[in-house]
């Protein structure tokens, strides 16, 4: 079993509905999960796809982006210390770094 970041609810694996995957120092890997309920009030609840880039990618309501890879969502979102959002998105096989703001201004077309 394993435990929802933040409710701490236990399920297993394969039950969560956001994962996420942090590389550590020394090669370590964490693994995040995070249950249905908990990913609605934390990273939004509507999501809206991110067009144009190589990656399947969704952008939320609360400024989160999503990754569905092998039929899981990945939380590829990260933070800055000053609290600025990005994320690395991929074109033509060419890595970039994309800041949350002009993205939601660009996706999410509801409000
Ligand atoms: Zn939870």
């Amino acid at each position: 079993m394993e435990q929802c970041s933040f409710c701490k609810i236990e399920k297993l694996e394969n039950d969560f509905y956001m994962y996420s995957i942090h590389n550590m120092t020394r090669g370590r890997v964490q693994k995040g999960y995070v249950c249905k309920r908990c990913s609605d009030m934390t990273y939004g609840d509507k999501w809206y796809p991110i067009i144009g880039y190589d990656e399947k990618c969704e952008i939320s309501n609360h400024g989160s982006v999503r990754e569905l890879r092998e039929n899981r969502y990945f939380n590829i979102t990260r933070v800055q210390n000053a609290g600025t959002s990005y994320v690395y998105l991929t074109k033509n096989g060419k890595s970039m770094r994309k800041n949350i703001g002009p993205l939601m201004k660009r996706f999410c077309t509801e409000r």
